[in-house]
């Protein structure tokens, strides 16, 4: 079965990328948290994490690092940043893909109750981007 992020990889649904290697992609949540909501995702396409080749997932944590690091660089808001795998419907998975959330949080927001996050447009979605790639560049 081919999933949405496979879908994104392929270039059959628009995506906004912020980093590409022959393992690994990322780009940005359609419904951020925050701005700068960054999805971590293999090229393998496999629900879970245990599923995944050891080495896609090394890699995968090896690119959530460096993207870490370009957002704290960056001058995205971001007091913390949240790393979340909902590996499996029951922990919240609503795309059978295994990814990786990186979300900027926020002192100001802890232990708030925020609203469902909305859909961004892509011109936003893209001047976050950016800042993240300058980021990662440096
Ligand atoms: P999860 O609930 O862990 O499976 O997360 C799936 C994430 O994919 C959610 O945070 C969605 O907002 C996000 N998402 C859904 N459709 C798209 C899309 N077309 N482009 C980017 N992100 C998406």
């Amino acid at each position: 079965m081919t999933t949405l992020f496979t879908r994104i990889i392929n270039g059959e649904i628009p995506g906004v990328f912020v980093y590409k290697d022959d393992t690994v992609v990322a780009f940005m949540d359609i419904f951020p948290y925050n701005p700068g909501h960054v999805l971590v995702v293999p090229r393998q396409a496999v629900d879970t994490l245990d599923q995944l080749d050891p080495e896609v997932a090394a890699q995968m944590f090896r690119v959530t690092r460096k993207l870490c690091a370009a957002i704290r660089r960056s001058d995205i808001p971001a007091d913390a940043l949240k790393i979340i795998v909902n590996d499996g419907p029951a922990a919240g998975q609503e795309v059978p893909h295994v990814h990786l959330h990186i979300q900027p949080r926020l002192e100001a927001e802890r232990g708030m109750r925020k609203p469902p996050p909305e859909m961004a447009n892509t011109e936003a979605l893209q001047a976050v981007a950016d800042k993240i790639i300058a980021a990662l560049r440096e």
